[in-house]
């Protein structure tokens, strides 16, 4: 499942096209959703933006389309008025001058008035969002901190929309391979300085992933393994999908564990 740092790439593509324009035509799949169509022709886009793994187009209108790719979702971008070649059932197109965007496959689409966003239920329970302009690493120590979260496995905060929104299965393992903790320990297991650090490499390989594309690697292996011709796929994650692998800091080997039902990848050298 694509995490934060992913829809909030898909959500900028979206809003290159979309913003400051009228749309010209709006189509909805969904029966439920078909009656709205009317309310948002020739409306403008005002911003594309995400919470969590959750896209949200706001209008001038008022309106707000919430749409949550789960598993299958997916956006495209086109020309206007053509359409990808794909067996994908359309939900969504919003249609300008120019451009197309059209959401295929995904079932979690609503279209929502703007003052009524935060009591939206997904959104309602979701914790600070990890890519939020105003977010800060404190924020997520007083999550890490928290009597809610303090007693559980970092490896469950760190799949959990309501402890801090936008992180991932990807992300977890990087992230706390980063700040050297072992998946299994809670919060209230940790020194305040290594809470903190956490809290700090948690923003810090969230937003590197967000305007790198995804790279959590260190950036000085990252040149490193580029300079040695690797590509992408072999640079761009420490320890996520190295299982048998060297790591880059210590040489040891990479594990992969299963934790909370999704797998995860450890160093135990360097997360003993
Ligand atoms: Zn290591």
């Amino acid at each position: 499942m694509p995490e934060g740092p992913e829809v909030r790439r898909e959500a900028d593509q979206i809003g290159e096209v979309l913003v400051n324009q009228r749309l010209t035509e709006v189509f909805f799949g969904p029966t439920r959703l078909k009656r709205h169509r009317k309310a948002l022709l020739n409306a403008t886009v005002q911003r594309v933006t995400t919470k969590g793994k959750a896209l949200l187009i706001f209008f001038d209108t008022g309106n707000v389309l919430y749409s949550h790719n789960q598993l299958y979702g997916r956006w495209y971008i086109k020309a206007a008025g053509e359409q990808p070649k794909t067996n994908r059932t359309l939900r969504v197109a919003l249609t300008t001058a120019s451009h197309s965007a059209l959401l295929y496959s995904a079932t979690d689409i609503f279209l929502l008035n703007a003052l009524e966003l935060d009591q939206f239920p997904y959104l309602a329970k979701l914790g600070p969002d990890v890519l939020s302009p105003t977010i800060v690493w404190r924020d997520i120590s007083r999550q890490l901190l928290d009597k809610r979260f303090s007693g559980r496995s970092v490896s469950a905060l760190f799949l959990d929309q309501s402890f801090v929104a936008g992180l991932g299965n990807y992300l977890r393992s990087e992230i706390l391979f980063a700040a050297q903790v072992n998946p299994a320990l809670r919060p209230r297991d940790l020194e305040l300085r290594q809470v903190n650090e956490l809290a700090r490499t948690t923003l810090i390989l969230s937003t590197q992933s967000y305007k790198t594309g995804g790279i959590t690697n260190h950036p000085s292996t990252v040149k490193v393994l580029r300079k040695k011709g690797f590509s992408k796929s072999r640079y761009r994650f420490a320890v996520f999908g190295r299982a048998g692998k060297p790591c880059y800091r210590c040489g040891g080997k990479i594990s992969r564990i299963s934790a909370n039902g999704r797998r995860l990848y450890v160093c135990e050298g360097c997360q003993g």
